[in-house]
């Protein structure tokens, strides 16, 4: 049962397509439910965008796109930056959105708040400093200036597991370059994105800069969008599969793309490591966002000298947790987005049960009503298993040991995906080696979280094209131009 403040919240969300700076129903007058997977209640009704809906906001970025990427940069950064400022007036009401439509605990979520409006502050900074370069050319015969410009219209594909922070690490640096978008939130959690958009016209968002639709058609909406030659740029994050979909669709139009696809990332511990470090980062890296995270660690790899006592310690700890709506106190295991998501948790615990793995703890669904699968920890994985191939995306800590480093490396790298990597050992020298040898964007060297707007958050490999964040962050949104001019004085 939501409780009379979640309900005032839920009204205060808008519930139509945002098109042109005006909120409307869909073209159709069709909706779409959305539901707290802790309890399985439908809580909001929201626009059910159609094609015909896509197009309309395709219109109203591309009649944006002239006057806003002429805007002076220092505007633009400011509309971002009062944005930010908003965001922390309404921290408490966004947290909350979150915990109702995805499920995470409100802690998580208010950290996802602090980490999501990073990107506004952090882009709203960079807006300004986008510069290009002026030289001779070696001949000596000319000169030669490289500009950058506004890639034009782009489409924005989000997932449903940060509601917030993909949407502005997106929408953010698309603002700044001097971008028009289209946003497509995932239809599990279209709230969210709502909510914020509400913000940045409260910031002072001019019409058309950023138009949202909400569809349960995502495939249906989207393709005449990036078939549509006015579109000059696709960012998406989700599954490797849809990416590897939408990559075909960007073809013909050559479009720049930007993806943020999956991961099965390799968390190392040498028998070295700081243990207490190892376990505490463990924690972090598996089970933030109830595993959820595409940055979650889905293979342990353990020194066969400490694995053991990392099994046992991780255990304890994991036995510890609280499963639970993620509004009540004290909870720290939410519901799985959906009985999909526990289905195929549960399915990856069987097989590798199957093949020879133990259960340490969990293993279990819980009853309804809400999508609950138990935090589960399981050692002796073998080698064969699905739960070391594929995505796991639930609160499962899967655990192989090892001999020595190069089978770690071995280990760790012997995946399509590559992402992320957490590396715990206390040899300098072992770590700058392991820099140097995984096969991944990002690494965690003793630590177990490296999301960081400041940063360049990107995937090797099946796990994308492009880097969202850092100084990387606003080239994904900008085209580079050279122009030759002669020498002036021949
Ligand atoms: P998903 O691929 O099912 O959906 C992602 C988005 O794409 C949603 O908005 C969905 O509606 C949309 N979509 C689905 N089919 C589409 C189609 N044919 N055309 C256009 N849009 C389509 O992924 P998900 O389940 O929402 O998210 C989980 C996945 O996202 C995991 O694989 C996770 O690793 C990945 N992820 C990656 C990052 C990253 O930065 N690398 C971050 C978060 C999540």
């Amino acid at each position: 049962m939501t409780t009379s403040d979640e309900a005032d919240l839920l009204a205060r969300v808008p519930d139509g397509v945002f098109i042109g700076g005006r909120w409307r129903a869909a073209e159709n007058g069709r909706t779409l439910q959305v539901t707290d997977p802790a309890t399985g209640e439908v809580i909001k009704e929201v626009a059910d965008a159609s094609a015909a809906d896509g197009a309309a906001a395709m219109d109203a970025a591309c009649a944006a796109f002239p006057s806003w990427s002429r805007t002076p940069a220092r505007e633009r950064a400011e509309l971002l930056r009062r944005a930010f400022d908003l965001v922390q007036e309404r921290a408490e009401d966004l947290a909350l959105l979150m915990t109702l439509e995805m499920g995470k605990p409100l802690a998580e979520s208010r950290g996802e708040v602090t980490y999501g409006g990073e990107f506004l502050r952090w882009f709203s900074e960079e807006a300004v400093r986008v510069q290009g370069r002026y030289g001779v050319n070696p001949e000596g015969s000319g000169r030669m200036i490289v500009t950058k410009h506004p890639v034009g219209p782009c489409y924005l594909i989000t997932p449903w597991n940060f509601p917030l922070a993909m949407a502005t690490r997106k929408i953010a640096p698309a603002l700044a370059a001097g971008c028009t978008v289209v946003v497509k939130p995932a239809a599990l959690t279209p709230l969210t994105t709502s909510f914020f958009t509400q913000i940045l016209v409260d910031a002072g968002l001019p019409d058309g800069v950023v138009n949202v639709i909400t569809t349960s058609e995502s495939g249906p909406v989207s393709e005449p969008i990036i078939a549509d030659r006015r579109l000059r740029k696709l960012s998406f994050t989700g599954s490797t599969a849809v990416g590897q979909q939408l990559l075909k669709q960007a073809a013909p139009g050559v479009l720049r793309t930007s993806m943020e696809l999956g991961g099965n990332a390799p968390f190392v511990v040498f028998e070295d490591a700081d243990l207490d470090k190892a376990v505490d980062g463990a924690m972090l890296a598996k089970f933030r966002n109830i595993g959820q995270a595409c940055t979650a660690a889905n293979r342990f790899i353990v020194h066969r000298d400490v694995a053991e006592e990392f099994t046992r310690r991780v255990t304890e700890r994991v036995q510890s947790f609280t499963t639970g709506r993620g509004t009540e106190d004290g909870v720290t295991i939410g519901p799985l987005i959906d009985d999909r998501a526990v289905d195929k948790a549960d399915a990856l615990v069987s097989d590798a049960v199957e093949r020879g793995a133990e259960v340490r703890t969990g293993a279990r669904t819980v009853d309804g009503p809400g999508s609950f699968y138990e935090a589960t920890v399981l050692s002796d994985v073998q080698p064969g298993s699905d739960i070391l191939r594929e995505e796991i995306f639930g609160p499962v800590l899967a655990i192989v040991s090892f001999a020595d480093e190069d089978e770690a490396v071995r280990i760790a790298n012997d995946t399509e995906f590559g992402l992320v990597s957490y590396v715990f050992t206390r040899d300098l020298a072992r770590g700058q080696r392991m820099i140097d040898r995984l096969e991944t964007g990002m690494m965690g060297l003793n630590v177990g979280v490296v999301s960081n707007a400041a940063a360049p958050f990107g995937g090797w490999k099946l796990s994308g094209i492009g880097r969202e964040g850092g100084f990387e962050g606003i080239g994904e949104y900008l085209e580079t131009k050279y122009t030759l001019t002669p020498d002036p004085f021949g």
